[in-house]
């Protein structure tokens, strides 16, 4: 960096690496430096409670030079960076580890909208824009922003960006880097580049903005984004299907798409075991069909003109898969409480799932046409090398992507509880040895982070780890942002 905001002056410490005095950092953030251990809590603990790290120090930056001036301090001091937005990331990348060598940095209060662009379909927010906010500010715009999660209310955009969030929309209108269209990021060397071009056709080199969506923190911090806004849909209906088995169900998401198109905004898949649990864990949950399945596929129709247009659509769907038996039955929603009824039992079954105790979970995803021999044979596997676990298995069936969950035997004691959470390293292993033999991926879309890491690297080729390091270290020489995340 040419003009550094900060002076290096490590202070010799007794042992080990030198101390680090926070004062000047202080000075430069007073009142938005966190030092106190009760208020950084929060920031060093993440949203399971699976990691607790230590830090420096809690900076909360308000504006790009803030954060711009942070990376350029830590940088004199050799001093770590784990950005931080909403801390719901599921994979450990947001918590800092134990040497207490990092400072935390919350993009929480950088939340500005900056501006709109109706003719252009597009938004440019600050990172710590909330994802529900986003979506609040496109509607008002009289525009969707389609990214959608249920951890939206506190989720940032910039962790969106930096994890490549997915969703349940994802099969209409991408992830979230399809939905990115240029970032403003402070680099490792603290130097912004201004990359927020609202661009749709942009072929100048390299693309940057790719490497830094999906980074998880360890390349720059991202502080702003150009993102795409779509026509806000007419009407929206969803329907709750039984379906025999995987098979068909893939079966029904090939002939919806060939008759609905580019309305068909979700297919989720989930098994009788889910709908029991949210059916015993949630009071107002109830069964929208007559008979039971093995399987049932939510599926959700945008539809650009009206509600009897959706609904005579998913109709005529419905009526061909009866008859080619695909499905066995399905309830249609005629209202929004009903469409929110259905969407709920797809969305409380995670919560459903915790409410059991203990689970081992895999973010999973598969070329759609191998879902079925998939659950076929690692569901027969696991039921014979351990017997009587419980499978809880749904997702997004449409994208090929499945939570691969695991929950200990029904009424299982303390002990059994134990027993299964030892299993959790060769569960891992079954299940994500099966995933890339079925040339798959163990990460859909909660990314590395500390929790992936060093399976993902054993899956990966040497060639492809070496690209991936020679960026790492092109980008982040001194590997201070977010160390030790992603890759070994
Ligand atoms: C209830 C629940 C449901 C979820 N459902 C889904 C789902 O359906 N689909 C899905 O994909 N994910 C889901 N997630 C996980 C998802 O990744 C996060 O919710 C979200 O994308 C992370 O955003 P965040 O602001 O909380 O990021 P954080 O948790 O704060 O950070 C996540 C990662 O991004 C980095 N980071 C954060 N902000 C920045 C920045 N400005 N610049 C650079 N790096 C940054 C962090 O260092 C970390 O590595 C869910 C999580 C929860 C708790």
């Amino acid at each position: 960096m040419s003009d550094p905001p900060f002076r290096s002056d490590p202070v010799e410490g007794p042992q080990g690496p030198p101390a680090v005095d926070v004062a000047t950092l202080r000075a430069a953030f007073s009142g938005r430096l966190l030092t106190d251990a009760a208020d950084m809590a929060p920031f060093l603990t993440d949203w399971r409670r699976k990691w607790t790290g230590r830090a420096l120090a809690v900076v909360q930056p308000d504006t790009t030079d803030d954060v711009a001036r942070a990376v350029g301090w830590c940088r004199a001091h050799r001093v770590a960076v784990v950005p931080q937005g909403g801390n719901t990331g599921l994979s450990g990348g947001a918590t800092p580890d134990e040497t207490g060598r990092a400072v935390v940095l919350s993009l929480a209060r950088m939340n500005r909208v900056r501006s709109i662009d109706r003719e252009n379909n597009t938004i440019v927010v600050e990172a710590g824009v909330t994802l529900q906010r986003l979506q609040e500010e496109a509607k008002q715009a009289g525009r969707l922003f389609p990214l959608s999660l249920a951890a939206e209310g506190t989720c940032t955009i910039g962790g969106n960006l930096a994890s490549n969030a997915g969703g349940v929309q994802v099969l209409r209108y991408g992830n979230a880097r399809d939905l990115c269209l240029g970032l403003e990021v402070v680099t490792a060397e603290g130097q912004v580049w201004n990359g927020l071009r609202g661009l749709r056709k942009d072929n100048t080199g390299y693309d940057l903005r790719d490497l830094f969506v999906g980074s998880e923190g360890t390349l720059g911090v991202i502080t702003a984004a150009a993102l795409k806004l779509f026509p806000q849909p007419a009407a929206q209906v969803a329907a709750f299907i039984a379906v025999p088995s995987p098979r068909e169900a893939v079966g029904l998401l090939q002939a919806a798409q060939q008759r609905i198109g580019p309305a068909l905004t979700a297919f989720e898949l989930m098994s009788d075991t889910c709908i029991g649990l949210v059916e015993k864990h949630v009071a107002a949950a109830r069964l929208p069909l007559a008979e039971r399945s093995a399987w049932y596929v939510l599926l959700e129709v945008s539809d650009s003109q009206d509600e009897a247009h959706a609904q005579a659509a998913v109709e005529a769907l419905l009526e061909g898969a009866l008859e080619e038996r695909l499905a066995t039955d399905a309830a249609l929603s005629a209202s929004l409480s009903q469409f929110k009824a259905l969407w709920s039992l797809r969305e409380d079954i995670s919560e459903s799932q915790g409410a059991e105790g203990k689970t081992v979970k895999h973010d999973i995803s598969l070329p759609v046409s191998r879902i079925p021999d998939f659950i076929e044979t690692t569901g027969a596997a696991i039921r014979r090398e351990f017997p009587g676990l419980r499978l809880v298995v749904f997702g997004h069936l449409g994208d090929g992507n499945l939570h691969y969950n695991l929950s200990p035997p029904e009424g299982a004691t303390a002990a059994d509880a134990a027993r299964f959470v030892g299993l959790e390293g060769a569960l891992n292993r079954r299940v994500h040895d099966a995933v890339v033999e079925n040339g798959g991926s163990i990460s859909a879309e909660h990314g590395l982070g500390v929790l992936r890491r060093d399976e993902s690297a054993r899956y990966k080729s040497d060639v492809e780890l070496n690209l991936m390091r020679a960026v790492k270290a092109a980008l982040d020489p001194l590997n201070l942002m977010n160390p030790g995340k992603v890759l070994p």
